[in-house]
């Protein structure tokens, strides 16, 4: 009885809607003429020309030699501090260059050593020093599915993850020398090392943050970014994903609907296909451990792998397309600069049941945000996407909405002076943070434990 459920599942198969049938909400959004100029800078001559010197280093493995001028990761850390310092000169010093050092147990390795960890990093310092937007690559490599440990033998990693780390250096490179005056957020512009070896060094950046007690508005890594060609022969140049874990709380789901919106403003013709979880299934990627402090995070990855190629000798430059890493690198760069120029998001919220319509609309209230020039309410069925209907509200924060709050997400939104959107904050989102107001003479308090039934 095999071929007759074989018929129907194809039939099934031909019915099928195409996965990607989606369209964003960009409602509210207009494009920045300046953003719009900047992402023609993106040179995928550039991107092929520093990826190519990468790939010279012979092996970027964590625990390579680090003496050698022209072999190992120490060699091509130097010469990565050297390219951004180039590029801050260029742009009158606009940008701080700096190896971020640290060290950690390689607990993947038999012998368990202590590895000395050196990231890289350009900061672009903003109106607050103490709200920062992330964007980084690794600049480690492997040949990890022969041998994790092998820390000699040529691990070309020119995909993996060459096309991030160079992907970020252009972003420097246009962003510092587009906006030398940076935004209101600081930017930080990291390659990473010890990616291979368990997320090493974006744990390190992450927890030196958290230290350094930054508020983190996002954290991107653009990991695996220039492959075009399956190993099946299937081809696509023109989508890239999103990973995201979609928690309301923390906002990695509304993250990614920033980052779709973003897309079709900018690059309509280059589709961001989000997907709503960490990352792909039984893989890690460097904005993890952002994501586990808290701080909305997301991954940028080919919409197509070659997994014959990955953590393999074979991982060579002439199978990274670059006008595709370029098409991905104005996408990070549309967005990163659309969010450092927004305010910060609304920290907390609260609700209230509106008795005098029936209970049938709800007061909505949010924290102040310094900067904002007014906010914006979105609305969504739990089921969509993506917004729906957007309510600008001017500059207040409290509003009473004509929304079954119980039936939907409403999120709120600043807008800044220049226009720039801000994420959005989910309201009542479970285990999100609520806003302490005091109890009105008469009315529940919104931080009042929901009623059992
Ligand atoms: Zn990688």
């Amino acid at each position: 009885m095999t071929r007759p459920t074989r018929t129907i599942a194809l039939a099934l198969a031909a019915l099928a809607l195409p996965l990607g049938a989606q369209a964003p909400s960009t409602l509210g959004l207009a494009r920045d003429a300046r953003i719009a100029e900047a992402l023609a800078d993106v040179s995928p001559a550039r991107l092929r020309s520093m990826d190519s010197t990468l790939v010279t280093f012979g092996t970027r493995h964590t625990m390579s030699d680090t003496l050698s001028a022209t072999r190992g990761i120490g060699a091509a850390r130097r010469w990565i501090h050297a390219e951004l310092t180039q590029f801050s000169k260029e742009c009158g010093g606009c940008l701080r260059v700096e190896y971020d050092t640290g060290s950690a147990v390689i607990a993947r390795s038999p012998q368990r050593p202590t590895q000395h960890l050196v990231n890289v990093v350009a900061w672009l310092p903003g109106r607050d020093a103490d709200r920062v937007v992330v964007i980084g690559g690794h600049y480690d490599s492997c040949i990890c599915s022969v041998d994790n440990m092998d820390a000699t033998s040529d691990a070309p990693g020119a995909d993996d993850d060459g096309s991030g780390t160079v992907a970020v250096m252009e972003l420097a490179r246009v962003v510092s020398k587009r906006f030398p005056k940076g935004f209101d957020a600081t930017i930080a512009f990291a390659l990473y090392t010890g990616e291979e070896m368990g997320l090493l060094g974006s744990t390190q950046f992450a927890e030196r943050l958290q230290r350094e007690q930054k508020t983190v508005t996002a954290a991107f890594t653009d990991d695996i970014v220039g492959n075009v060609i399956a190993d099946d022969g299937r081809v696509d140049s023109t989508s890239v994903r999103v990973f995201a874990v979609d928690s309301l709380a923390v906002g990695g789901g509304e993250l990614a609907r920033y980052v779709w919106a973003t897309g079709a403003l900018y690059q309509p013709r280059f589709e961001v296909l989000p997907v709503l979880r960490l990352d792909r299934l039984g893989r890690g990627g460097d904005h993890s451990p952002f994501v586990r402090q808290g701080i909305p995070g997301l991954r940028f990855t080919e919409r197509l792998e070659n997994y014959k190629r990955q953590h393999l000798p074979t991982d060579a430059l002439n199978d990274v397309d670059f006008g595709y890493v370029a098409k991905v690198a104005r996408l990070n760069l549309a967005t990163v600069v659309s969010l450092a120029s927004a305010p910060p998001r609304p920290e907390s919220t609260a609700y209230q049941r509106d008795r005098a319509s029936g209970g049938q609309s709800f007061t909505i209230r949010w924290s102040p945000v310094a900067g904002a020039a007014s906010y914006e309410l979105l609305v969504r069925r739990t089921t969509d996407a993506t917004y729906k209907r957007i309510v600008p509200v001017g500059n207040v924060t409290e509003f009473l909405l004509d929304e079954q709050l119980d039936d939907v997400w409403v999120g709120v939104r600043t807008v800044g002076a220049d226009g720039h959107r801000s994420l959005t904050t989910v309201i009542g989102a479970p285990g999100g943070p609520r806003l302490a107001t005091p109890a009105r003479r008469g009315a529940a308090s919104p931080t009042t434990p929901a009623s059992p039934e």
